[in-house]
């Protein structure tokens, strides 16, 4: 069998004030075929794992364009067209003799003009390919699920955990399925339901856990080939933000359609259950400081650059600062300006440092902070809560003012790891509080050791608060902003169910 695959990635926030230009993906890496795509460090991220398993079954494989930028504002339209055409070009030179197609994208990417990125992919995909290849969609779970994905990928998969380690499961599973079709052996065919809510599901603890293992427990027994919950992703202003259900059967559209309806229902009674609960930043702090012993982690979710954030906000900074809360940490204000500052007066060094508060409105105001340079990093790196690979983080500089340590960077990344930290010139656990800008793909690193874990919702371009948003462009009514029986949540009939390639 001859494969294609390929990886183009952008989790986009329509009111993030960060702009996506090309920059913003070479920043992170960008391959192109002839490149080698074993070599470390590689921007490969899924790819890899498609590649992996067709080396494994003795397939031949061809990587085209894998390219991703940390999420911000809708993706400028050159470079969208830019990275879209190198995408479809790549295709075309290897379309000779192809069997499959394999795309991993986020399923939440916007341009300007175009608010289905993943869409408007596919639809450009299945030209070239015709309508019977098997081409398999694998998406983040906090994607918004358009009718143009599932009509025209074969399969359409999401990871189910999140923090999200299950990426290499997911892409195997989705290469089966895909390889089963082109081989006639099975003929999937989709249940869609959306569901109307929008909420960030922590799913390695209940409910949520118990609902993600009975998932896999009917994908293992073979009642469905495949069960997929789009979380959403609700800072993406566009018709189809939200959560939503895709089962697929062999075959059989009326009992895909009783799946995703029945899931979709049981999602939707776990929008309050499924959610990790949030304090203010003084109620965060009171608990932090009452732990008896240890290292408290808080979450400042609403500052998460994995979320389109600036993560240079100082609203939690300010408040460990006025409060005198020393053995405090916070990781990673970005702040290249700074960086400079602390790298031109050197370690060691005494200055006056203006910190954080540049991005936009959701970072608050700067600090003007007399800091001492701890450490200076030119090579820190850490883990990729994805695939493990390193993951830069520029240049960072260790600053420290009135007890406090705060990790400065160059490149706007979330904390994955204490190593990380560490890399940086910082003791996370000999404090007694770290403040992390991520929403939770910290967890798994870090709760192991912590005293406790709490999320904190601080003012931010991620503030829980969502109905302040100014949204002029998603489908209403759509739970929290609006009151919604379950009754009414699912009072439309069902989509028509779409099949694997149909025009
Ligand atoms: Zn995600």
């Amino acid at each position: 069998m001859k494969i294609f695959t390929a990886y183009l990635c952008h989790e986009t926030n329509s009111f993030s004030p960060v702009p996506t230009n090309l920059e913003s993906f070479r920043e992170l890496g960008i391959h192109r075929p002839g490149m080698d795509p074993e070599a470390q460090g590689n921007p490969l991220k899924v790819a890899s794992a498609f590649f992996g398993e067709a080396r494994r079954r003795g397939d031949t494989v061809v990587v085209g364009l894998c390219a991703h930028a940390q999420p911000a504002h809708p993706t400028r339209r050159e470079t969208w067209d830019t990275l879209r055409d190198w995408l479809l070009e790549d295709l075309r030179q290897s379309a000779d003799g192809l069997d499959m197609v394999l795309i991993m994208m986020h399923g939440a990417m916007m341009a300007e003009g175009c608010d289905d990125c993943e869409g408007d992919m596919l639809a450009r995909i299945r030209e070239i390919v015709g309508p019977d290849m098997p081409v398999g969609l694998l998406l983040d779970l906090h994607c918004n699920i358009s009718e143009a994905m599932l009509r025209h990928a074969t399969v359409v998969k999401a990871c189910k955990e999140y923090p999200h380690t299950d990426f290499d499961e997911r892409a195997r599973e989705l290469y089966d399925l895909c390889a089963r079709t082109a081989r006639g052996e099975i003929r999937p065919v989709a249940g869609f339901r959306r569901v109307p809510m929008f909420g960030l599901f922590q799913t390695q603890r209940a409910p949520m856990r118990g609902f993600i293992d009975g998932l896999l427990a009917r994908e293992r027994s073979g009642e469905l080939l495949s069960v997929t919950l789009g979380h959403g992703f609700p800072w993406a202003d566009c018709p189809d933000a939200g959560a939503s259900v895709i089962a697929y059967t062999d075959g059989d559209a009326e009992r895909a359609d009783a799946a995703a309806l029945e899931t979709a229902k049981a999602f939707y009674a776990l929008r309050e259950t499924g959610q990790a609960r949030l304090d203010g930043i003084d109620a965060c702090l009171d608990r932090a400081l009452a732990a008896p012993e240890g290292t408290v982690v808080i979450a400042d979710m609403s500052d998460n650059p994995g979320g389109g954030a600036g993560s240079d906000s100082t609203f939690i900074l300010r408040r460990l600062l006025e409060r005198g809360i020393d053995k405090a940490l916070v990781a990673y204000v970005w702040d290249p300006v700074a960086v400079d500052m602390a790298f031109a007066a050197g370690e060691g060094a005494t200055l006056p440092l203006r910190i954080g508060g540049k991005v936009g409105p959701g970072s608050g105001d700067p600090l003007d902070l007399e800091v001492t340079i701890e450490a200076l990093r030119t090579d820190a790196e850490q883990a990729h809560i994805a695939d493990g690979e390193p993951t830069a983080l520029g240049r960072t500089a260790l600053v420290s003012a009135g007890g406090v340590q705060i990790v400065l960077n160059t490149i706007r990344q979330q904390p994955f790891s204490p190593v990380g930290l560490e890399e940086c010139g910082a003791a996370p656990w000999d404090q007694r509080i770290v403040v992390v800008k991520s929403s939770h793909h910290f967890y798994n690193q870090f709760h192991q050791r912590a005293a406790e874990v709490l999320y904190c919702d601080a003012p931010g371009t991620l503030q829980s608060d969502i109905s302040r948003l100014p949204y002029r462009h998603i489908t209403r009514p759509v739970w929290p902003l609006d009151e919604l029986s379950p009754e009414d949540a699912f009072a439309d009939g069902p989509p028509p169910a779409t099949q694997a390639g149909a025009a």
